[in-house]
This record gives C-alpha cells, sequence and structure tokens, in this order.
C-alpha cells in the first residue's frame, strides 16, 4: 500500500516544542496541512500558540505527559492522517542507558500501538530517526547508506552497560528505537493500513525557533555551532568531521516524507554534507565576523573524510537536491546568537 497524504491534511507532531519539531510544525503549516502536536507541558511550550497563532484551527496542542506509558498516545492519533514522531531525547549527559532507551524505545512503541489501535485515519508515519542509526565509529575512510546499521552502538551498550559513555547511549537509543519501529511494522503488516518513512539527519544545525533565553537552553546540536563559534574547542576538536544538515531542509524532509507517496517504507538519509569543526572558524573568517577565533586555518587540509554518507535517496525520493553552505548556516547561527544576547556575541 502507497498512499501519499497532502495538504489539507492533519498531521500529529510529537515533541512539537522541541528544536527540530518546531521547523517541522513551521514547515507542515506553510504547505498547508493542519498540525496537532503533542507536548509534555503547555506552560513551556506557550510560545507554540504565539508563534504559530496566525494558523487559527489549523494548529492545537495537546498534552502527552509520559510517552512511554501504553496507551499514551491513544487520543492523539484519533482523526489525524499522519504523524511525524519526534520526541525523544537529545543529550550527551545520560549516565544510565535506560535514561534514553526507555523512552526512545518506548515512546516509539507506544506512538505505534496507539496508531495501530486507535488511527484509523493514519496512512503515513515518519519517524525522525538519526545517522546515530546508520554509521559507527570508523578510523578510516567509509560510506554509510540506509542499508547500514549503527550495530556496534548497541552491542556496546549490550556489554558495558553504564560504563559505556553518553554518547554511545544516545547512538544506541537511536538504533533501537529504530530497528523497533521496522520489527514492529514487520509483525503487523497484515493489520496496519499505514506505511512507515524514516528520517535519518545527522547533526541538524541552524537557528532555533524556540525560547532559549540561556546558551544552556540550545539544544545539543546547535549548541556545537555555539561552543565552536565562541572558542571553546581545543585542537584536537576542531579536527573532528561530522556530518551536518540544515534544520530547514531536515523539517522539510518530514513534509516531503509525508506527501511522497514513493517514500513508504524507506530510510532516507538526509544531508547538507561533511564539516570539520575548523571548518565552522574558517567561514566566519571568510565572513570577516569579528570576534569569532580562528582556529588553526589549514589544520584538516590533509584529513580525509572517513564518514562519508550517500545522499542520492534523498534526492531521487524527495528531490532534496540542495547543499546548504557552511558559510550561510555559521552567517545565520552569529546572527541568531548576538539577537538572543548570548556570552560572546552581544553586539
Ligand atoms: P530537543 O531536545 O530540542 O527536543 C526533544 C523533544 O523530545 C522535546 O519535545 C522533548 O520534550 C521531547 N522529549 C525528550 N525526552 C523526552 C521524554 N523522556 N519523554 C517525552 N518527551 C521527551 O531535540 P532535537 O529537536 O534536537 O531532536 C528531535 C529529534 O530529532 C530527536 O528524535 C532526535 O533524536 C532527532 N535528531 C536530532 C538531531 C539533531 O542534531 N538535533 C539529529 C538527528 C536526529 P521536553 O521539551 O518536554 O523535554
Amino acid at each position: 500500500m502507497v498512499v501519499a497524504v497532502s495538504p489539507p491534511a492533519k498531521v500529529l507532531v510529537t515533541g512539537a516544542n522541541g528544536y527540530l519539531a518546531v521547523w517541522v510544525v513551521k514547515k507542515y503549516l506553510e504547505a498547508g496541512y493542519a498540525v496537532r502536536g503533542t507536548v509534555r507541558s503547555l506552560a513551556k511550550s506557550a510560545f507554540l500558540k504565539d508563534r504559530f497563532a496566525h494558523y487559527g484551527d489549523r494548529f492545537e496542542l495537546v498534552v502527552v505527559e509520559d510517552i512511554t506509558k501504553d496507551g499514551a498516545f491513544d487520543e492523539a492519533v484519533k482523526g489525524v492522517d499522519a504523524i511525524a514522531h519526534t520526541a525523544s531525547p537529545f543529550h550527551y549527559k545520560a549516565t544510565d542507558p535506560d535514561e534514553l532507551i526507555i523512552p526512545a524505545v518506548r515512546g516509539t512503541t507506544s506512538i505505534l500501538n496507539s496508531t495501530l489501535k486507535h488511527g484509523n485515519a493514519v496512512k503515513r508515519l515518519v519517524l525522525t530517526s538519526s545517522v546515530a542509526a546508520v554509521r559507527e565509529e570508523v578510523t578510516t575512510p567509509r560510506v554509510f547508506n540506509e542499508t547500514t546499521w549503527n550495530n556496534s552502538a548497541m552491542e556496546a551498550v549490550k556489554t558495558k552497560g553504564s560504563t559505556v559513555g553518553p554518547v554511545t547511549i544516545y547512538l544506541a537509543s537511536k538504533t533501537l528505537a529504530e530497528k523497533a519501529a521496522w520489527d514492529f511494522v514487520a509483525t503487523h503488516k497484515s493489520e496496519i493500513s499505514w506505511d512507515l518513512v524514516v528520517i535519518n539527519p545527522p547533526y541538524v544545525f541552524g537557528p532555533s525557533l524556540s525560547p532559549a533565553p540561556t546558551v544552556d537552553d540550545i539544544n545539543t546540536s546547535q549548541r556545537e555551532v555555539y561552543d565552536t563559534l565562541s572558542g571553546a574547542r581545543t585542537s584536537t576538536q576542531l579536527r573532528n568531521q561530522g556530518n551536518w544538515v540544515h534544520v530547514a531542509v531536515a523539517a522539510e524532509a518530514h513534509v516531503r516524507a509525508t506527501h511522497v507517496a514513493a517514500a513508504g517504507g524507506e530510510r532516507i538519509i538526509v544531508t547538507s554534507g561533511p564539516f570539520f569543526y575548523q571548518d565552522l572558524l574558517d567561514a566566519a573568517a571568510e565572513l570577516g565576523i569579528p570576534n569569532v577565533p580562528r582556529g588553526e586555518p589549514g589544520l584538516t587540509k590533509d584529513i580525509p573524510i572517513i564518514i562519508n554518507l550517500e545522499t542520492n535517496k534523498a534526492k531521487e525520493l524527495l528531490g532534496l537536491t540542495s547543499e546548504t553552505p557552511l558559510k550561510d548556516l555559521v552567517e545565520e547561527s552569529v546572527k541568531d546568537f548576538k539577537e538572543r544576547g548570548y556570552p560572546g556575541f552581544i553586539v
């Protein structure tokens, strides 16, 4: 069964107050969909009501206090045509794997079960997974694509438990959650009337649409940008390589994954390209941005890209072709940090 869900259909977006989710909500509304967002706290999410007030009753919020509870989403899924499940903890502070793995996995199985039982109108479920579920740690160049899995993070958590470290705990949480979703779909194949699309973004960077009054309120990924541009990186860290995607592109991928019929049943990596942390400082230098440290220009010129991501599916299925220049990201991030009066960027 391959069904596209087009506007003015209603989409349920879980964790609607999150960094990426606010952009996802914005993109759905701009595309003409109606959105029901779930949040843990209405008080904390009041800014959403203000931000999207001009959409009137096309935007609503409901509270789901504990996403790990059986039946947590039973009411929320009623009457929606599609679901984007983004809610999942993303931080590098966990000391116990359960802290991240339980909400990531049970949150996913909980919404899948609620959709199975009560999502009579649902035709598509888009899951925000991550490149965390696709790539493993490498020391020599390797290409990862939608057929590869981060088995080593799951294995490390299984064998080493709490000693494994917070980053690996996060990587395992995303891998286990995505696996749980595909397993669920395989198990309930004959009972479900919707299909699953998984979006796998690497680090999502770009200005937040959330209040984030202090630096400590910045979400985990954009904090990487802040820390780099404010000079908190060692030489070793500046040599590290990652992959990133602009938050607007990652959000748009969710919308296209909803209305592109052929995306059903696919994992899709969505990336703007690889980067070294030094590249962010080089971009700031090129833009002539004052007060941003220059790092060590030329530091990475002989280092190969070791984590390579294939981008064909995003191009072919979702039509996401343009790679965002890192310079644009740095320019808009610095502007955003200045407007918020963050330390190091006060005008
Ligand atoms: P945020 O921390 O900004 O948002 C996370 C959202 O999930 C919030 O709505 C949060 O609610 C909710 N959440 C977190 N923990 C729980 C929990 N235990 N129970 C219920 N809800 C919870 O993260 P991002 O926007 O950065 O990430 C959103 C999604 O995108 C996640 O699934 C993440 O893994 C994925 N992703 C993010 C990337 C990135 O670089 N940002 C890259 C790839 C994937 P509350 O505010 O109430 O805590």
